[in-house]
């Protein structure tokens, strides 16, 4: 190249990076001030929503999360599972950490629980909480809730030291387990009354990890039930019945053996295997469609999607026959879906939280 044309593109390119870098932070700095103050929660009418922090399963999947819905009542957030990236997807939908009431866990697979540390974390120090997260579950959550207080205990120090009490009181890092329990005989039982939320959790199937529930979140006249891992169960469909929206697992069978005979063909057995002995604790999308007919609920959303459908065109034949089975309206949710249902509505409107930007 001659040197004298050389002369004149190494400005030239060198003013073009540094005109690009000026202009994205000028729109970083436009758009902080919204994003910084976000609060879609806050701003939701009146009603029983939920926000999909995670819809996917242990298997490695790009686009979901593990398993975590948040429960949002008026102003108040309730979380049903903390999976693994919970919290990242809860903040990339801009939910306020310091409106987390509760969690709820289902069972303590390590899917559910194993973001339950980072979720109390954010909480805490999003606007210096004044009490430790509750942790609600079936007998177990105190184990689970003691082993995550210890692994924490160092990190939370070393907060409190670095940012002060005023910041991070160390009187409210961590968690408190909640416990509760079926009275004899009994499948189900009221876990939560507060600011006209009702919760009852009921027994599900998923064993042998025992105990398994579901919850039911009754608000104004709305409801919403989340089944946790279960095969198609009569107390849940008793418990659903006539809810507005059932969440449900659902896990295909049939493309779940695509990847179970590749993997027993490039000799990882025990994968191979692992997956043949998962199909007999979670419901398949007609399963679930099924007990959504049978619970008469309005609508049906199919999380915890096993196995991962990294191309669309997949979602018919995970579905099968389920929309045969429920003729309501259904969906496989995504991490991001906002599902609405406003006090004094009959529908069930589905939206997403997730935005795009510079920073979004
Ligand atoms: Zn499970
Ligand atoms: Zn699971």
């Amino acid at each position: 190249m001659p040197k004298r044309l050389l002369a004149f593109l190494v400005p030239a390119a060198l003013t073009g990076w540094f005109l690009r870098g000026r202009l994205a932070i000028a729109v970083t700095k436009k758009a902080l001030p919204k994003r910084i103050s976000a609060d879609p929660a806050g701003a939701l009418p009146d009603g029983l929503h939920i926000a999909i922090c995670g819809s996917g399963s242990p298997i490695p999947d790009e686009q979901r999360g593990n398993p975590c819905v948040a429960v949002i009542a008026g102003d108040a957030i309730y979380v049903v599972d903390a999976g693994e990236k919970a919290s990242e997807t809860f903040n990339r939908m801009q939910l306020r950490p310091d409106r987390i009431e509760a969690v709820l866990l289902t069972h303590f697979h390590s899917d559910h629980i194993g973001g339950l540390g980072s979720m109390a974390l954010q909480r805490w120090v999003a606007n210096a909480a004044s009490t430790k997260l509750r942790v609600l579950g079936p007998t177990g959550v105190d184990r689970v809730v003691d082993g995550y207080n210890e692994a924490y205990a160092l990190d939370s120090s070393y907060r409190t030291a670095h940012h002060g009490e005023a910041i991070a009181p160390s009187s409210s890092a961590g968690m408190t387990a909640e416990p509760f329990e079926f009275a004899a005989g009994e499948k189900s039982c009221v876990v939560l009354e507060e600011g006209g939320l009702t919760v009852t959790a009921f027994e599900v199937d998923h064993s042998p990890a025992t105990p398994a529930v579901g919850y039911r979140f009754d608000y104004k006249g709305r409801s919403i039930v989340v089944s946790g891992d279960t095969v198609y169960s009569d107390s849940l469909v008793e418990a659903s019945t006539g809810a507005d929206l059932l969440v449900h697992d659902a896990l295909s069978a049939d493309l779940l053996k695509l990847v179970e005979d590749a993997s027993r063909d490039a000799g990882f057995l025990n994968r191979a295997q692992i997956l043949v002995d998962v199909t007999d604790y979670h419901a398949t999308p007609a399963q679930a469609a099924d007990a959504a007919r049978n619970a008469k609920v309005g609508a049906l959303a199919l999380t915890h999607v096993i196995p991962p459908l990294p191309i669309k065109a997949l979602e018919g034949p995970y579905l099968g026959d389920a929309k045969e089975r429920f003729t309501g309206p259904l969906w496989i949710a995504n991490d991001g879906d906002l599902y609405s249902l406003v006090v004094g509505g009959r529908e069930v409107d589905r939206t997403t939280l997730f935005s795009r930007g510079p920073i979004g």
